[in-house]
């Protein structure tokens, strides 16, 4: 068993009622003048910092990383959340929407679709400069959707078929030359370009035939009714998640501490029994925990320290009850995170946390030259 100093150091108790010893002790000197173990050094960081990837899918990316302080950890997740930039439909020009969703709704709806291409081949849009659209900043997409009454070759309409009753994602087409829609006349005058963008040359060139599309084909953005029908452009641009959320690259992210069930003394007999049937027993196939033997023989063997999500909180909960906080303890390690990353699915989730590693590295190399 842990002493009281160590477990100070380096673990969180996870209480009953509350969590003891949760704030972050890394100044130095926490412990006492002579705390050499404690103190921040370059090194120690080197030798100690480990990352280990645990589950990887395409848009899923859950990863340990010990050694390391919450700052960093929180450091992370919020530039994720908030300043890898991504690439989302920012401006909707209607033309027509007889529709019964709002202009306004529907073209927030398009701002959450995720468009799948790569921020870092795009610059940033100065929305105050009114500069114009080029291929270097703008994707353009149209839809024309009309639902209408199937007919068959002699036009007599087909009983019960109805073309376009749903709108999907994949009715956003990519128009890699730019804008399609023309401007007042009174552009034309001036010697301006009659469309809303100025595109030197076709997208196609650098990203390929379909080169950029939505990620999903299978959004379902609007229902419509035989004779109704959606027609617009949607300007696609370069932001981060504070601007807006929809510009954020993933659905979530998050971080938790690896948990430790601990016994503090062998938990046997009776105690045994107990513990078996409040932690383990009413879940299928658990094995987090084992009893051995039986009768006053016998005794709990902890199979999994970790725990799951199923017994952990029963563990805490335990603990509140009688004199089990005598006997079992829930710790948390202060410096080890499950980092957990859910892409939207234009890039990869390693993707995104290596930009987020080079977002706070910047950061610290303008700090510095400050200094
Ligand atoms: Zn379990």
């Amino acid at each position: 068993m842990l002493d009281r100093i160590e477990l100070q150091k380096k673990f969180v108790t996870v209480g009953f009622e509350e969590n003891k010893n949760a704030k972050d002790q890394t100044y130095v000197n926490a412990f006492g003048s002579n705390d050499e173990e404690h103190k921040f050094t370059l090194q120690k960081f080197r030798e100690e910092f480990k990352i280990k990837i645990t589950e990887k899918r395409e848009d899923y990316l859950e990863f340990e990383m010990e050694g390391i302080s919450a700052a960093f950890a929180n450091a992370f997740r919020r530039i994720i959340l908030a300043e890898v930039p991504q690439m989302a439909i920012e401006r909707v020009y209607f033309v027509q929407n007889t529709s019964v969703i709002a202009d306004e709704i529907f073209a927030h709806r398009l701002g959450l679709v995720p468009i799948l291409a790569d921020p870092n081949m795009f610059e940033e849009y100065e929305k105050e400069t009114e500069e114009l659209l080029t291929e270097k900043n703008t994707i353009v997409f149209k839809m024309k959707v009309k639902c209408e009454k199937e007919r068959d070759s002699s036009g007599v309409a087909v009983p019960d078929s109805i073309l376009h009753e749903k709108v999907y994602s994949k009715d956003l087409v990519w128009l890699p030359a730019g804008s399609e829609l023309n401007k007042e006349d009174l552009e034309r005058e001036k010697g301006l370009p009659t469309t809303y963008s100025n595109f030197s040359e076709s997208q196609e060139i650098k990203f390929g035939k379909n080169g950029i599309k939505t990620v999903h084909d299978d959004i379902l953005l609007a229902k419509l009714v035989p004779g109704q029908e959606i027609e617009l452009e949607a300007h696609c641009m370069k932001s981060v998640g504070s601007d807006h959320a929809k510009f954020s690259p993933v659905g979530t992210c998050w971080y938790r501490l690896v948990p430790t069930i601990i016994f503090k003394k062998p938990i046997t007999g009776t105690d045994a029994k107990v513990f078996m049937s409040e932690c383990s027993d009413p879940i299928p196939n658990h094995k987090c925990f084992e009893l051995k033997g039986s009768g006053a023989k016998a005794s709990v063997e902890i199979k999994s320290t970790r725990g799951c999500d199923l017994c952990l909180e029963r563990v805490r909960e335990l603990t509140g009850e009688g004199d089990w906080a005598e006997k079992v303890i829930v710790l948390k390690k202060r410096d080890h995170y499950i980092f957990t990353i859910e892409s939207v699915g234009s890039r990869t989730p390693e993707v995104i946390f290596k930009e987020a590693v080079n977002i706070l590295s910047s950061k610290c190399q303008a700090a510095l030259g400050t200094l």
